[in-house]
């Protein structure tokens, strides 16, 4: 593969913002991106780095641009896409209205490989380059999904979910069928080109204690697959997992005490945890995934990025469509911001940066390879277009410094900004700029 280089306007980060400070980000004004077999194989100050550039790699020029890391989403349903925005239920209603009947359809093959190949579009569409997400309880559903984004190299983290009580027959598996199916799914999958598996109980409620053991049982026998779940999204759920597991001290207990607990363990919501369950997920490292547009969507609840971090607990941002109401991350970053508002807590810029890529791939222990544009990471990144509205445009000449920039691009962008997303060193994704004449549509 022939080497590449783009000259623009580059941002990433090299640690945390919340402990480095400005230690923490690398910004480039005029920088110049060097990428070889898929990597990053240089990054600098372009007029430096020119000088030892192979004059047969050519340079895409980008000035007026911003490169950044690929968005990590770290929770999502891909087979809820045809209901994202369904109206007017709170969580358990609305799994009942509207996700059951639609995750029922992708025990069809060609239902769940049409559904798969737009999904894997939209991520790209969004800039988003790595996912971590939830099939339906078909084993095929992530046979589809795995398929359509090793065509497009995306990272993906994906499972088969297990579910064996409290939802409807057509969607239930039993604790033998669901250990082989996941088992076989990770045997095909995990470790193939960029796809890894992440075991998939739905929640506490919908799984028996047997079907946790045996979720707990394939993360013993394969180290290195992920743990993916949720927890504390609603109140009414937490009390319906006491009367269900009486015996458990908590929510995070019940998980924990099937081995379901670890560093590879992304567990979505975590908005009514308690001290010692915050504490429980600190120790086990494992991140609690933050979704606010969900959250807001469904009135759940707000999340306390501050709390969940004063245990040490990990965090990661998800869009977790199709309650989430977008599948872009800048979108989630406002969302976000909006709802530590609400705590008296505003998220800084850099950190709700940070959140949607390096701390993602932090959160999903991936870091050495993903999240940044340090020299010898995997190439995948962004080129953002900012004039791509014309708010936007005029906005940004009114920036004083980098984290205005930052916040008003989280604030005012959304997947408009997306203009190319590439993905191991290739583009993957270019925005139709003949479709984008001045936005004369719609009289
Ligand atoms: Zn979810």
């Amino acid at each position: 593969m022939a080497g590449t280089a783009l000259r623009g306007s580059i941002f990433y980060f090299i640690g945390s913002p919340v402990e480095l400070g400005e230690a923490s980000w690398v910004y480039i004004e005029d920088g110049l991106l060097w990428l070889e077999q898929g990597r990053v194989h240089a990054v600098g100050e372009y007029r430096d780095l020119i000088k030892t550039l192979d004059s047969s790699v050519p340079v895409r020029d980008y000035r007026h641009h911003l490169i950044v890391p690929g968005f990590i989403d770290a929770h999502l349903h891909y087979p809820q896409l045809e209901m994202i925005a369904a109206w007017g239920a709170r969580l358990l209603d609305w799994l009942e209205t509207y996700t059951f009947p639609v995750e029922s359809q992708f025990g069809d093959p060609g239902y769940a490989a049409s559904i798969s190949a737009r999904f894997a579009d939209e991520l790209l569409r969004n800039g988003t380059t790595t996912a971590m997400v939830f099939g339906s309880v078909h084993r095929q559903s992530v046979e589809a999904l795995f398929i359509e984004a090793q065509r497009r190299s995306l990272r993906l983290i994906a499972g088969k979910v297990m579910m064996d009580r409290n939802v409807p027959d057509s969607l239930r598996d039993d604790a033998p069928q669901s250990y082989r199916d996941s088992r076989a799914l990770i045997e095909r999958w995990h470790g193939v080109d960029r796809l890894q598996y992440a075991v998939t109980p739905r929640f506490a409620p919908t799984s028996t204690a047997q079907q946790l053991e045996m979720a707990g049982q394939l993360l013993h026998e394969f180290p290195g697959i992920y743990m993916q779940t949720h927890i504390a999204e609603t109140e009414k759920e937490v009390a319906w997992v006491r009367k269900l597991f009486p015996d458990a001290a908590n929510y995070a207990a019940v998980y924990q005490r099937h081995g379901l607990l670890g560093r590879r363990s992304l567990l979505a919501h975590g908005i009514y945890l308690d001290d010692e369950e915050r504490g429980m997920l600190a120790a086990s490292g494992a991140s609690i995934v933050h979704c606010p547009t969900s959250n807001l969507f469904l009135g759940s609840g707000l999340f306390s990025l501050r709390q969940a971090r004063a245990y040490g607990t990990g965090v990661a941002l998800g869009t977790d469509v199709g309650a989430g109401t977008s599948f872009s991350l800048l979108t989630t970053m406002n969302e976000a911001y909006k709802v530590q508002q609400l705590l008296g807590e505003p998220l800084d810029p850099f950190d709700a940066w940070y959140l949607a890529t390096l701390g993602g791939a932090v959160a999903l222990d991936l870091d050495a390879v993903i999240g940044s544009l340090q020299a010898g990471k995997e190439a995948d990144f962004l080129v953002l277009d900012l004039e791509a509205t014309e708010l936007l445009r005029f906005r940004l000449q009114h920036c004083r410094d980098l984290s205005e920039m930052l916040f008003v691009l989280m604030m005012l962008g959304d997947d408009r900004l997306v203009q190319e997303t590439w993905v191991l060193g290739s583009l993957a994704w270019a925005r139709d700029d003949s479709m984008d004449s001045g936005g004369q549509a719609d009289g």
